[in-house]
């Protein structure tokens, strides 16, 4: 590395690298040229956009892709998946037809992303093959899908142990075992699969690990199942004209209220609230429900379709406020955020960053908005002294409504029952709203294409009509069962 480390990057441990993340100049270490990739690698990174790369990457892979094994933390939606992915395609022979490499992600939909994102990466070699092998669905296609065989696998702790015991799964060729959110994984208990199935792994391989934050027992894994790590540490401040932060001194019966204020006030098209229990999550949503706001609740006991309901919903622009736990939330890549609000104050300083540091992404500009009652001063304390700043105090009697109108999301959506496994595509539905049933294409948001379902984002007025003619009407030359989701 070149870069100068600045105040606002730090690195950990004797063997850390340092890296900025302030830079402004795109200096020549930052392109991905000046990584020993193949010239058919760096081709298609600029077809993904991909123009330089992010602090992580620029960290972490000249490291890996010299073979090392790799400890590196850095924020959600830093880049993290290309760096591993980059390592792992780099260690591929892709002639040889065996599963080279494992990554591990805590949950079905993060394996979905990681598995896309690793394939467009491989876009430049013809024919390799990545499999998906999750729980939460029947083993029988993943068997034949694994008979087919497989370069990469992407894959839940649990379901890998699954396949290993039936012997369905086979790693005697692999060479890059990757730990994704490997924090996540380790709040959910996964220490014992993961070091069950590191210990099915080759002796002769390369380990990477990735994490947002770096609690004790990443150290404990490392030690289980690493050679010599290389630690590679990203701990951000968040650039203060990006974030505007504000904090409101609550009693503890105005904190759920002072909620709605703040979103009547600020009217945030979407918002993600951070409570610091399940039991908390609740109560504010319904709170929030019984005023009328379109609000929803990420916690750990809905299964994978309301999960993947939930986040559809709130990423398309059709619910406001997504509330959630900070160990529901990890892992989320939520774009386009305008507001955080931290309904009760954690306890933890690098979580207090983590949370702000889900707004105000990429060019876009967030506010991060905190409650905190007299019993909380003393971390509020603690978080302006650990991150270095000083708190911008605010009065809840600032927070008067800015508008008559109700705070509605912009969106509404609508579910057609079909998807992936019947063949349909975002196009055709896209074409049957817009060629067949006259919908302006500004009135379409995004479509999500899951195996059984179909999700359209309708512009809210004219999300009953688009019910209506969908369910009237057909797509793909075939009726189709529409409902509009409860919001
Ligand atoms: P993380 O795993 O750290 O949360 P991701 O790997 O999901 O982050 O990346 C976040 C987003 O940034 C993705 O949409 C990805 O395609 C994009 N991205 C990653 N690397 C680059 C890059 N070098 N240039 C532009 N976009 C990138
Ligand atoms: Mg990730």
């Amino acid at each position: 590395m070149t870069s100068n480390p600045t105040p606002a990057s730090q690195a950990t441990g004797s063997a850390a690298t340092t890296a900025t993340t302030t830079s402004t100049v795109k200096a020549a270490a930052d392109s991905f040229a000046s990584l020993p990739l193949p010239p058919a690698t760096l081709d298609n990174l600029k077809r993904l956009g991909y123009e330089v790369m992010t602090p992580i990457q620029a960290a972490a892979l000249p490291l890996a892709l010299a073979g090392a094994d790799l400890i590196a933390q850095a924020k959600t939606g830093s880049g993290k998946t290309a760096a591993f992915a980059l390592a792992l395609l780099a260690n591929l022979n892709v002639r040889r037809f065996a599963v080279q490499a494992l990554v591990l992600c805590p949950t079905r939909e993060l394996a979905d992303q990681v598995t896309q994102e690793v394939r467009r990466l491989a876009r430049a070699e013809d024919h390799i093959k990545v499999l998906t092998l999750c729980g939460g669905v029947t083993m029988r296609p993943q068997l034949a899908s694994l008979e087919h065989g497989a370069h990469i696998v992407v894959g839940t702790p649990g379901r890998i142990m699954d396949h290993l015991e039936r012997g369905s799964l086979n790693l005697e060729a692999l060479n890059t075992l990757v730990l994704d959110e490997a924090d996540r994984m380790l709040d959910m208990g996964f220490f014992d699969d993961i070091t069950t199935v590191a210990k099915q792994c080759p002796k002769q391989r390369q380990t990477l690990l990735f994490s947002a934050t770096y609690p004790e027992g990443i150290t404990k894994l490392a030690a289980a199942f690493m050679r010599e790590p290389k630690q590679v540490t990203l701990v951000e401040r968040h650039a203060a004209s990006k974030i505007r932060q504000r904090f409101y001194e609550v009693k503890e019966d105005e904190r759920l209220h002072a909620v709605s204020q703040l979103l009547n006030h600020y009217r945030p098209v979407s918002t993600l609230a951070f409570c610091n229990t399940k039991l908390q999550c609740r109560w504010l949503v319904d709170v929030l429900r019984g005023q009328g706001f379109i609000a929803h609740e990420l916690h750990g006991d809905l299964d994978q379709r309301e999960r993947d309901q939930v986040l559809v919903q709130f990423a398309n622009g059709s619910c406001s406020v997504l509330v959630a736990t900070d160990i529901a939330a990890r892992g989320l890549d939520i774009a386009q955020l305008e507001a955080v609000i931290n309904v009760d104050i954690t306890p933890d300083a690098a979580t207090h960053t983590h949370r702000i540091g889900r707004t105000g992404r990429v060019d876009a500009e967030g506010w991060a908005f905190s409650l905190a009652s007299m019993d909380e001063m003393g971390r509020v304390g603690q978080i302006e002294h650990e991150l270095k700043f000083v708190a911008e105090w605010h009065k809840l009697a600032e927070l008067t409504p800015t508008s008559k109108d109700k705070l509605l999301p912009p969106m509404a959506t609508l579910q057609i029952l079909g998807g992936r496994k019947e063949k349909i595509r975002a196009g055709d539905v896209l074409g049957a709203l817009t060629k067949d049933m006259g919908f302006a294409g500004s009135q379409i948001g995004k479509i999500s294409v899951n195996e059984f379902s179909t999700y359209v984002a309708v512009d809210r007025e004219s999300a009953p009509l688009a019910l209506k003619k969908l369910s009237a009407g057909k797509v793909k030359g075939k009726s189709v069962k529409v409902r509009m989701l409860e919001s």
